[in-house]
């Protein structure tokens, strides 16, 4: 579960301080498929990426599982990220390799070499996901990646490169890639914005399946109405840095009562 408390994030320009998240409070349970929306500007990116540590927060607290990350070094927050994958609207591929091997690269880039594992607390070390506990061998790679290549139906692709794939199918090794570890939490900044509507519903299909069948949490982040109605089970509104609505999404947009809820819904007409 991730727990958001009092947050608050300033970027300071000069002497100009630019408040982008005000006070935020948020729980995320487990397994939800947790929307936030908003129009652009209201600070979505923001709040994730402080989710995800690649922002420090100016006050407030996250906690993942009962640890406040936000008290971390540097290297065992390297380590702790490795158990959230993000996907992006303009996908982030590796233009320069195949379908395979963007996927086997979430893998890769975890191998143990690269960090001192054993330097960090035991209770940190048993949150990290399966495979960041040791050298992941080839075989092992290759056979996750034969998984993931089906979860996401891409097998007859394999050894396309990017270039060649349509919009969806990029997605698709996006999603592919950030679940190589097995991550417990799959944040999606706008993962749909550059995808047309029938593209759209497959890929939001493809999120619901997978959250339905890993219990992967899922935080999706979208300025569309449509997409937050279609999977999200639980919703909030941010407007100006500031939670304007929260809670189980069809009560929310029932009860349309704040103004930026009746601009989002008319948005979606
Ligand atoms: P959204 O994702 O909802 O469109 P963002 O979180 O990207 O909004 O941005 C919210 C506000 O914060 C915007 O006004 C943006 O210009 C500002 N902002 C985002 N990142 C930075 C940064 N690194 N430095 C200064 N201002 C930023
Ligand atoms: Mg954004």
């Amino acid at each position: 579960m991730i727990r958001v408390k009092a947050l608050t994030k300033e970027f300071k320009n000069g002497k100009q301080t630019l408040t982008v998240l005000k006070n935020i409070n948020l729980e995320i349970e487990d397994g939800d498929v947790f929307g936030i929306i908003g129009m652009s500007g209201a600070g979505k990116s923001t709040l994730v990426r402080c989710i995800n540590l690649l922002e420090r927060p100016t006050k407030g607290i996250i906690e993942i599982d009962g640890v406040d990350i936000t008290r971390k070094s540097r290297k065992e927050l390297l380590l702790l990220r490795k158990n959230i994958g993000m996907i992006f609207q303009n996908f982030n591929l590796l233009m320069q390799k195949n379908v395979r091997k963007n996927i086997a690269f979430g893998l890769e880039i975890t191998r143990l070499k690269d960090f001192k594992v054993t330097s960090i607390p035991q209770k940190d070390f048993n949150r990290l996901s399966y495979f960041d506990k040791r050298k992941i061998k080839k075989e092992e790679i290759n056979r996750r990646v034969d998984e993931l290549l089906e979860l996401v139906d891409l097998k007859e692709k394999e050894n396309y490169y990017p270039a060649k794939l349509s919009g969806g199918q990029r997605q698709r090794v996006a999603i592919a890639r950030a679940l190589a570890t097995k991550p417990s939490v799959l944040l999606c900044d706008e993962a749909t914005s550059a995808l047309d509507s029938m593209t759209t519903d497959s890929i939001l299909r493809l999120l619901k399946k997978i959250n339905e069948e890993t219990k992967v949490t899922i935080i999706l982040i979208t300025h569309e109405m449509n997409v937050v109605q279609k999977i999200c089970n639980k919703v909030v509104v941010l407007d100006k840095a500031e939670i304007a609505a929260s809670g189980v999404t069809d009560e929310v947009f029932n009860n349309n009562s704040t103004e930026i809820v009746k601009r989002l819904l008319g948005g979606a007409e």
